[in-house]
């Protein structure tokens, strides 16, 4: 990566008085969990997703959606942040990054160390009964299902619901709607910045692919770190095309040195 280019996030960084990073699932394919849309590896080629990650078929088919979302759920269970995730915390730590913003449901930014952190499509740390709506803690559930290839639904175990009320994984599917009061807090981030760094999302979902737009409205500067174009690339102040395993960690440097000095 263009040492330069690095250098000019590094200076916007350090005069931005409300940095927010928005990230999507590119940040975390470095940990091992594919993203939905780039190369072979994206989810969304080998399934449909109106089918596997809709809220109706969830409701028409849970077992359709909890086979395809075993092999994600292993892979979001083993995965480990990365170090452009510790690199954002590091940021967050030196008082240089506000707040995330993610589209990601795979908790690495919290275990990063990020504090602050708003789940905009929902995280796997909880599970809700779509019967009685009573919440789990997800983590022994998440377990035993991937312990046992038979499982093929996950089932409520409060008394009442006898088994009958199915488990869905509090991560926001298709046709559902996002969780208000963090899409709410998300926005007044947005409403609050001077600067934001759009880190590995395609930014073709909405409504997160809103935000860089309602940030550039109201006169923030924006900067786009993604290994693909996007649509937004026209309208960034600074474009980095490349790996945010490398390009984030470099720009911690960056800035640590400028402070250095
Ligand atoms: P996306 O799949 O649409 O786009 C990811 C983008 O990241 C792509 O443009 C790709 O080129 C880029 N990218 C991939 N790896 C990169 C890397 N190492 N360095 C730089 N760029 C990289 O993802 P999205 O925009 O986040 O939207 C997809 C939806 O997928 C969201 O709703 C999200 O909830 C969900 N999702 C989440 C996870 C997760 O939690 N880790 C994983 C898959 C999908």
């Amino acid at each position: 990566m263009d040492a330069t280019q690095i250098a000019r996030v590094a200076d916007l960084l350090l005069v931005a008085q409300h940095a927010v990073a928005l990230t999507g699932a590119g940040i975390s394919t470095p940990s091992g969990i594919p993203d939905f849309r780039s190369g072979q590896a994206g989810l969304w080629k080998q399934h449909d997703p109106m089918v596997v990650a809709s809220l109706a078929g969830f409701r028409a088919s849970p077992q359709t959606f909890f086979g395809w979302f075993r092999g994600l759920a292993r892979q979001m269970v083993e995965a480990e942040p990365n170090a452009a995730h510790y690199a954002l915390a590091t940021l967050e730590a030196r008082g240089l990054l506000h707040s995330i913003i993610t589209q990601n449901i795979d908790l690495l930014h919290t275990r990063a160390g990020s504090q602050q952190v708003y789940e905009l499509h929902g995280c796997i740390r909880q599970l809700t009964c779509m019967r009685c709506f009573k919440q789990f803690p997800a983590a022994p559930f998440l377990k035993a299902y991937l312990d046992d290839p038979t499982m093929s639904v996950l089932t409520c175990p409060t008394p009442g619901c006898a088994g009958q009320g199915i488990l869905k994984p509090d991560v926001i599917l298709f046709g559902e709607q996002l969780p208000a009061r963090v899409l709410a807090a998300a926005q007044r981030e947005i409403r609050q910045c001077d600067l934001l760094v759009v880190a590995g999302s395609s930014l073709e979902v909405y409504p997160a692919a809103d935000l860089p737009r309602r940030a550039l409205a109201q006169g923030a500067s924006l900067v786009i770190i993604n290994r693909e174009p996007t649509y937004y690339d026209q309208h960034a102040r600074l474009v980095l095309r490349g790996d945010l395993v490398e390009v984030l960690p470099q720009l911690v440097s960056a800035v640590e040195a400028r402070q250095a000095w």
